[in-house]
């Protein structure tokens, strides 16, 4: 099978590495230089233009910030659409939003491309280890060819409904990730100010009630030990915050909670600016309460 995968960022990169393995593989990036490193240590091709990535290949794989990116990215002469033949997919993996979606699929029907939502969670170590779940938007047949291809990076893949269920799931999913971190900060910031010592609070709450992915990931790999590794910018949650209160506000749930959540999400990424990791909003909580959770 022939295929391409365009985007390679810090989760983009790991899923296409797999995904080289299963598939004849072109790869097209913004920046040359990075599909040109890539190619380097894994079996791939680097192609110039989105067009030409895409052109002769069964199955194309986006993998871009945000939905906005991957609709301007079908465009022009040298544009994804331009390459993709009738009968091909195209999967993306962005976290996107459902409405770019269904405009992207419609456009695409037309030229007999199948189009898919398939936005994925579990980071960029189960992107590595190809462990990754997968929350996919597709018509049941375009699912059904998708689903192989997506094994490469994916152990749980699940049909979520037409396109765009997939990114609202995923937008779901992560505006939790989000006021589970905010929550976990203002808490530990106030025991830690308390003299509750962080660890053995940690040891506490991951036996108790409370206890979350943040919990038992995230803060003791990366805040008990400062470390703040950048895998998943904070400026991309706060996107996926804002693509969840779109579907609040859409289906009239309203949503007090999380349109808190959205807008302390707002603000930290107008502080901490582009590039900061998601986890750092514990540290900004902490430089705002003048305390430190540390083991
Ligand atoms: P990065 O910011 O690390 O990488 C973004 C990629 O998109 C780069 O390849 C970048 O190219 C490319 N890009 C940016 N703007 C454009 C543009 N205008 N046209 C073409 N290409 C562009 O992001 P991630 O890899 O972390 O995230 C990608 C998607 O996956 C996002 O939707 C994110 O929310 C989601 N995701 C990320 C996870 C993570 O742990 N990192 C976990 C789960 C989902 P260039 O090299 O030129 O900058």
């Amino acid at each position: 099978m022939k295929g391409a995968f365009l985007g390679l960022g810090a989760i983009g990169e790991p899923m296409a590495a797999r995904l080289s393995s299963r598939v004849d593989l072109a790869v097209w990036n913004r920046t040359r230089m990075r599909a040109d490193t890539f190619a380097r240590t894994n079996k791939a091709r680097v192609a110039a233009t989105p067009r030409e990535a895409a052109t002769g290949t069964q199955v194309v794989v986006t993998c871009l910030p945000t939905s906005a990116e991957v609709e301007r990215l079908l465009d022009g002469p040298d544009g994804l659409e331009a390459g993709l033949g009738p009968g091909t997919l195209l999967l993306d993996c962005t976290s996107g939003d459902p409405a770019t979606s269904r405009r992207i699929a419609g456009r695409l029907a037309g030229k007999q491309v199948g189009f898919a939502d398939c936005p994925v969670s579990g980071g960029t170590a189960g992107a590595q280890s190809g462990t990754l779940t997968i929350m996919v938007g597709a018509e049941p047949a375009v699912f059904a060819r998708a689903q192989p291809v997506l094994e490469a990076f994916g152990r749980r893949i699940e049909h979520m409904g037409p396109v765009g269920a997939g990114h609202a799931m995923k937008a779901v999913n992560n505006a939790l990730l989000a006021a589970h971190l905010q929550a976990f900060g203002e808490g530990f910031a106030a025991l830690a100010k308390a003299g509750v010592p962080a660890r053995k609070a940690l040891e506490v709450l991951n036996a108790s009630s409370g206890r979350s992915f943040v919990s038992e990931s995230l803060v003791p790999d990366r805040v008990l030990t400062g470390r703040w590794p950048q895998t998943f910018r904070l400026a991309l949650l706060e996107k996926d915050v804002r693509i969840a209160l779109g579907l609040l506000d859409e289906t009239g749930v309203g949503g007090p909670l999380l349109h808190l959540v959205g807008q302390l999400f707002r603000q930290a990424r107008a502080i901490l600016g582009e590039a900061a990791d998601h986890v750092e909003i514990i540290r900004l909580i902490e430089q705002e309460a003048g305390v430190e959770i540390r083991g």
